[in-house]
């Protein structure tokens, strides 16, 4: 607390971040980065980048990166909107779209940014709790509400709703915005990106952190309709009229451009992931089915906190929420075959 801060700052309850320890000692599942470096293509436009005109500002449009994005989904540049991350992009959503006169729904568990955006600019919001298996109940989402956000796979749960539950979604909620968060749609889901033409109030909002390999550049991307991108546009330059640097814009473009190293990459989390699966399953762990870089599991007769705590002195990290209902869970990022293998053989020496 301090005299300094505004009656905003004083109520704010911020969003905190999974651990990011110096020490590299430890085998880091516990944010759900991607275990393989970013495209050898990215690293190397990068290097052209600083080695180019730094002095200069970068492309407040940010129009080659967002021709190359729109090639990729067949959609147009128009359709595109590039961000520092997808949470600044959420952050912009959140401020274009929603109003405090009527709530935002979103699922109770979910990523716990949404209720700090929605506290920070005065919205209200309405959560729906999931179901016994962690589905999200399509028919609470479908009543009177100031709009839908919707992460799809779900985090921390790594749910996924196939297209047609979030067609469902959207074919009951048309006057408000319906955000589906595809931070996690590269392991395994369809993105909404296609039914970007059939409905305009849908936005859908991706990362280059996960599947690209790229959280430290920051680059988030948001696809939908024109009106959509243009709203986002003008909050963006009523904030900062340059999102992303010159050396994130050739960094994203070319990974998004080497599309065979995207691929391989994902594949090998995707296969990783469904090997680890099956091993904890045979070990008594309850594993919730995944479509994301991550893994949502419990043990019947080992708290999870206790888990969390023994893997660590083990020098593994996993994220362990303190919250009710999953606080007897563990969210466990894929890392690679070495990785995945070492903390299989830490946790069955746990439980
Ligand atoms: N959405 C979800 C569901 C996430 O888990 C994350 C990562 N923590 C983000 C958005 C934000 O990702 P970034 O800002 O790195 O693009």
């Amino acid at each position: 607390m301090s005299k300094f801060w505004n009656k905003t700052t004083t109520s704010l309850e911020p969003y905190v971040p999974g651990e990011q320890p110096k020490d590299k000692k430890y085998i880091k599942l516990n944010t759900n980065e991607n275990p393989y470096p970013p495209s050898p293509q990215a690293l190397k436009a990068m290097q052209e980048a600083v080695n180019g005109d730094l002095r200069l500002y970068p492309d407040p449009t940010c129009s080659d990166l967002r021709e190359t994005i729109a090639g990729y989904y067949g959609l147009t540049s128009d359709q595109v909107f590039v961000g520092n991350g997808s949470d600044e992009i959420l952050a912009l959503a959140f401020q274009g779209f929603f109003s405090p006169d009527k709530p935002i729904v979103f699922p109770d568990i979910t990523y716990s940014f949404y209720p700090v955006y929605a506290k920070l600019y005065g919205l209200r919001y309405e959560l729906v709790p999931l179901d016994d298996q962690f589905e999200v109940p399509i028919e609470r989402l479908c009543q009177p509400n100031g709009g839908v956000i919707l992460p799809n796979p779900n985090a921390p749960t790594a749910k996924y709703m196939p297209l047609g539950g979030i067609r469902a979604i959207l074919e009951r909620n048309t006057e408000h915005v319906v955000l589906i968060d595809e931070a996690y749609i590269d392991f395994g889901g369809e993105t909404a990106a296609a039914l970007i033409n059939d409905y305009p109030n849908l936005l859908v909002v991706q990362t280059l952190s996960k599947s690209r390999s790229l959280a430290g550049l920051r680059v988030g991307m948001a696809l939908g309709n024109r009106e959509l991108i243009e709203g986002l546009d003008r909050v963006k330059n009523s904030f900062n009229s340059y999102p992303l640097d010159r050396v994130a814009l050739a960094g994203a473009a070319a990974a998004i451009k080497d599309d065979s190293y995207f691929k391989e990459t994902t594949q090998k989390v995707i296969s990783t992931r469904d090997a680890v699966v099956l091993k904890l399953r045979k070990s008594g762990f309850h594993v919730a089915e995944s479509k994301a870089n991550f893994i949502f599991i419990s043990h019947a007769s080992k708290p999870a906190e206790e888990i969390f705590l023994a893997l660590r002195e083990k020098a593994i990290l996993v994220r362990y929420f303190n919250k009710p209902r999953i606080n007897n869970f563990l969210r466990v990022t894929i890392g690679t075959d070495a990785e995945m293998e070492e903390f299989v053989r830490a946790i069955s020496e746990i439980v």
